[in-house]
């Protein structure tokens, strides 16, 4: 996934390929580039390696170069890393386009996808003379469809048809011809793309929020279409040379792309949501130095012991909250599934608690296990994102998740908020009970949306690991305590979203007949953050590698575990209760990256 923006019109092309990227950048930002047009009809071309920001330093927010057409790229790569010579845009000469320099290629081009006979191809290029100063399969395209612009008279419909014919792959494609100032061509097929028009101008991006604030008139690219571009007109033609009728469709402001704020997924747009989320939650709970729940403290005082009781994410926040309770309150916990707790008449006595967990408060299973311990006159706890659920009305006290309106189907900001509220609830009781003081746990909590914002900075690294994954068979999660209850919830979103089959296990469990299935294919997440386990865990990851497994550590920053595995990535270190607020990030960003790298909508994946 990559990010590609093009303009013509009578403006500056750079700044508004800039801010176009930028809004791009959630699709992938190793490095960028852009390419614009002078007067003379050659090319500047400016390509930086890294986030946009140093693109945008680089050429003074687009000021240093000056041309009314041109095209950018925000690159994630596929074929050759993430170098300076291997960022787009590509031309057509067989050297490597120099910063700022002028550059009087044939053809100028961006790419996003992947070209999977690019080996074949390139070796048909070079017995034919060309020389690839790249290792990018995007640059083999470019080459391409200079060698059918020369061999079909300087044609640029038959040069890029010809091309789209003879590529397998995937690709959403601008070009620049020189010989043609007054137009930018696209192509596509399974790659998005779309074209933006006003009366004197045009826009071509990967995505609508790109381009939304210079025009609401649309055209969506189809697969297998090539577009003419020109200034406030574009003509699009299918393979074989006709043109095709297409109409612009008005996007309105209020359209739920809008709602996405520039995210192409509700469920991108909710992950970043999380530290203003989880800031809500704790204004709601806490003062200054202590808890505020509304829960009879006599109560508190006599809870013999808990159940939590909840399906899918919630069964797994409530695994965390088992560990977090039972070291910081010291009471015994224990959690259910909601349909098992429903279909095997559970034991309850007096001073019980039971705890149900539910984002929206209607869960059939958990409003029958509510209703069962209800009859059995069991306090309860309600823990929803919407109070005026049924399971709000009929919980004897309800908590508030406050994570605001969830739209992906599977949760990301309601489950981190869950946790905080249960974080709370332990160290409630505790101060209760044994009169903990709050505020040190206090402290640590009030770091997690900063520390949250501190992962969602630079994702580059779980963005190439959902990559790799997605490629592999199996993916099974190992970690003790805390590290293998989040474990739970990474395993089932790699299920739930991108159709991986994975299983979580306790570290110490898997010589107990799970290793059987690790062979060649199989990747063992371990995780890694409980400092009194966490070298147990890795020596139950190392057994793995000798199995064939590909071993990936998430570690917290005070560990160096590069050399031991074959991939790791880093969270911030907190107290070791919370660091599972940490790795949920991490775990939903790479089922995140693997949905949309397999192609699904992440939002609603079977849709
Ligand atoms: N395959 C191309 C490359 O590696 C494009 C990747 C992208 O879509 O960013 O350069």
């Amino acid at each position: 996934m990559c990010g590609i923006v093009g303009y013509i019109g009578n403006k500056e092309a750079a700044p508004i390929l800039l801010e176009g990227l930028k809004k791009l950048e959630y699709r992938g930002y190793d490095s960028a580039g852009i390419a614009v047009k002078i007067d003379n009809s050659n090319f500047i071309i400016v390509k930086e390696t890294g986030r946009i920001s140093n693109l945008v330093k680089l050429t003074n927010n687009g000021k240093n170069l000056s041309g009314n057409s041109g095209i950018g790229h925000t690159r994630w790569a596929t074929n050759g890393k993430a170098t300076l010579v291997n960022a787009h845009p590509h031309t057509s000469s067989f050297n490597e386009p120099l910063n700022f320099k002028e550059c009087d290629a044939k053809i100028v081009g961006v790419h996003n996808g992947i070209i999977e006979n690019s080996a074949e191809l390139k070796q048909k290029l070079e017995i034919n003379g060309y020389k690839l100063y790249s290792e990018t399969d995007s640059e083999v395209l470019i080459k391409l469809i200079d060698y059918y612009f020369n061999k079909y008279n300087q044609d640029p419909f038959l040069a890029i048809s010809k091309t789209m014919l003879r590529v397998k792959g995937s690709y959403a494609l601008e070009i620049m011809f020189k010989s043609l100032p007054e137009e930018i061509w696209v192509a596509r097929k399974d790659s998005p793309m779309v074209v933006g028009i006003n009366d004197d101008e045009s826009f071509i991006a990967s995505d609508i929020p790109a381009i939304l604030k210079f025009t609401k008139n649309i055209y969506s690219v189809d697969n297998f279409e090539i577009g003419k571009v020109k200034k406030g007109e574009v003509h699009f033609y299918n393979l074989n040379g006709e043109e095709l009728l297409k109409e612009t469709k008005k996007i309105e402001l209020d359209s739920s792309l809008v709602e996405k704020s520039g995210y192409e997924h509700f469920m991108m747009k909710e992950i970043h949501e999380e530290p203003s989320a989880i800031s809500e939650v704790l204004k709601r709970y806490t003062a200054e130095n202590e808890v505020k729940f509304d829960i009879d403290e006599e109560f508190i005082k006599q809870i013999s012991s808990i159940t939590i009781v909840g399906c899918g994410s919630s069964y797994n926040a409530a695994k965390v909250a088992q560990y977090v309770i039972e070291d910081i309150a010291n009471i015994p916990v224990d959690v259910k599934l909601s349909s098992e707790f429903r279909d095997h008449k559970p034991i309850l006595r007096k001073n019980d608690l039971v705890i149900f967990l539910s984002r929206s408060g209607e869960t059939s299973d958990t409003l029958a296990s509510l209703r069962l311990a209800k009859k059995e006159n069991i306090k309860t706890i309600v823990i929803t994102n919407d109070i005026k659920s049924s399971l709000a009305k009929e919980g004897d006290f309800v908590l508030d998740t406050c994570a605001g309106e969830e739209i992906a189907v599977t949760t990301t900001k309601c489950f981190s908020n869950d946790l905080i509220v249960l974080y709370l609830l332990a160290i409630h009781f505790a101060h209760v009970r044994d009169n903990l003081d709050e505020s040190n746990y206090l402290n640590e909590i009030r770091k997690i949306p900063s520390l949250i914002e501190e992962i969602l900075k630079d994702q580059s690294k779980i963005q190439w690991l959902a990559t790799k994954l997605i490629t592999l068979k199996k993916v099974f999660f190992i970690g003790r305590n805390t590290d293998f209850a989040i474990s739970l919830e990474g395993s089932l979103k790699l299920k739930e979203i991108c159709y991986i089959h994975s299983e979580a296990f306790v570290a110490g469990e898997m010589r107990y007949g799970s290793i059987s299935l690790l062979k060649e294919g199989t990747a063992v997440i371990g995780v890694l953050t409980q400092r009194k386990i966490l070298d147990k865990t890795l020596q139950n990851l190392l057994e793995c590698k000798k199995y064939g497994a590909y071993i990936v550590g998430i570690s917290t920053n005070d560990n160096d575990i590069d050399k031991m595995v074959d991939y790791s990535c880093y969270v911030p270190k907190i107290n070791d209760h919370f660091e599972a607020s940490l790795i949920c990030i991490v775990l939903q960003l790479l089922s995140y990256y693997g949905s949309v790298a397999k192609g699904f909508n992440a939002d609603r994946p079977i849709s």
